[in-house]
This record gives C-alpha cells, sequence and structure tokens, in this order.
C-alpha cells in the first residue's frame, strides 16, 4: 500500500518567530487531532534545525526544499545532502518548478540530486509538469514523459520505490487555477503507466504520486479521492494552520 501524504512547502516565507508559530500550532494540531495522512513541511532551509527541534516526538517529517548535487566543497550558497542528513532530515524536494524557471534547473539536474539524496537513505520529492503553452499545444503527456524518464529512469527498481513524485503543471502554481480533479487523475495515471511499464506494475502501485497547484481546503478532497491521486504538495494555503489542518482532512 502507498502512502497518502500531504506535504507544506513553505517558499521563501516567514521570518524566524512566524516559522516557529506556525510549526507550533502544527505540533499542537498533530496532538490533537489523527490523521490519514503522512504529514510532511519543508520550511525554508535556514529553519530546518528549529523544525527538527519542535517535531522530535511528532509524526511530521521535515524536508529541505533544495539540495545540491554535488558532495561538498566550493559550492558557494549550496547545502549538501551531507548536511541535511546529519541533522536529521528527512528528504528534499528536488526540481521544483520555481527552481527550474528561476535557477535553470532541468531534470539532468534532478537525476543527480534525486541520486544523490538516495544514496544516503533520504527522500526525494521529485516535483514535474507541464508549462501553460505546453499544456495549450498539447504537449502535456510527452512533457511529463520525457521529464520522468530523464530524471528517474536510470534508477533501480529498489531505488524508484524510494522516490515521492509531485505532478505540478506550471499554470495551477499559485495561480488559483486548479487542475481539475480528472486532468490531474490522467496526468497521474500516465506517470504511474510509465513506470509501470519501466519497472513492472507492482513497483509502480508502491509510489506515491502527488498533485500539486493551487490546492485549497475546498478542493483538496474531491482531489485526494482520484485513485492515483495521493497526496498533495501545498503551497500557499501550507502557511495558515487553518487552511493546512483541512487539507489534510481530506483524507478523512
Ligand atoms: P501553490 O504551490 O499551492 O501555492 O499553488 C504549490 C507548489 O508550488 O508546490
Amino acid at each position: 500500500m502507498r502512502k497518502n501524504i500531504v506535504a507544506g512547502n513553505w517558499k521563501m516565507n516567514k521570518n524566524f518567530a512566524d516559522a516557529e508559530a506556525l510549526m507550533i500550532q502544527l505540533l499542537e494540531y498533530k496532538k490533537n487531532n489523527t490523521t490519514n495522512c503522512e504529514v510532511y513541511i519543508a520550511p525554508p532551509a535556514l529553519y530546518l534545525t528549529m523544525a527538527k527541534d519542535i517535531f522530535k516526538n511528532a509524526e511530521v517529517e521535515v524536508f529541505a526544499q533544495d539540495v545540491s548535487e554535488y558532495q561538498s566543497g566550493a559550492y558557494t550558497g549550496e547545502i549538501s545532502v551531507e548536511m541535511i542528513n546529519s541533522i536529521g532530515i528527512d528528504g528534499s524536494l528536488v526540481s521544483h518548478s520555481e527552481r527550474r524557471q528561476y535557477h535553470g534547473e532541468t531534470d539532468s539536474h534532478a537525476n543527480r540530486k534525486v541520486k544523490a539524496l538516495l544514496d544516503v537513505g533520504l527522500t526525494p520529492i521529485y516535483c514535474n509538469g507541464e508549462t501553460l503553452e505546453q499544456r495549450k499545444a498539447g504537449q502535456h503527456f510527452e512533457v511529463v514523459k520525457n521529464q520522468t524518464e530523464v530524471a528517474l529512469f536510470t534508477l533501480s527498481a529498489d531505488e524508484i520505490k524510494k522516490v515521492v513524485i509531485a505532478y505540478e503543471p506550471v499554470w495551477a502554481i499559485g495561480t488559483g487555477e486548479t487542475a481539475t480533479p480528472e486532468q490531474a487523475q490522467e496526468i497521474h495515471a500516465h506517470i504511474r503507466s510509465l513506470i509501470a511499464a519501466k519497472y513492472g506494475q507492482e513497483v509502480a502501485d508502491e509510489i506515491s504520486i502527488l498533485y500539486g497547484g493551487s490546492v485549497k481546503p475546498d478542493n483538496a478532497k474531491e482531489i485526494f479521492s482520484q485513485p492515483d491521486i495521493d497526496g498533495g504538495l501545498i503551497g500557499g494555503a501550507a502557511l495558515k494552520i487553518e487552511d493546512f489542518s483541512k487539507i489534510i482532512e481530506g483524507f478523512n
């Protein structure tokens, strides 16, 4: 059985005090509620140590938003898998569309980052998805296929089973425009069938595929009810406990 996951991507939001306050609210929420999904957060790198400390006895996994493809050395501004591993972080987002858009990341980078994370036993949440032009041109199935193959298909079956995939159509991120549950489902099913063709159905059935792009309290339940959608990667709505908790409850 694959995991249901709700993951909050805080992006570049909140100062230290506000980040601490939101983590404490989430901790309280988790103490007082049983959830039917795993809960992850990816706060800014600066707050990862604090997050590990706050959630030390809670079932909230803490992820980085990005990680270097290099092991160590003269890479100013970068954070390595070894560093996040050494403070007990559970994994990292990889190649979020904002990393692709503003930092020139490609699926070749994604491939190396995914491998670097898996090599030390951490979980990659690999993000992909088409742009608006690509969707309008009817290329979305092809784009997602190429992305998935380049980023993941050098992995062994045992490795790919440990990857979480987040399908995030670029046109739905932060825009308030959500893919319909049917639009998301058809791409999720497509990704799973690509994995099944390469690695077998059993492997494909073990991989959690999350949807991201304007998931909100009022649409989460319907999106999560789709057969190939195993949860969400949440941006804006992860920044308020009222919204994030209602999205988590989309699995109740
Ligand atoms: P959004 O962001 O929920 O604000 O659309 C999702 C994401 O970028 O992961």
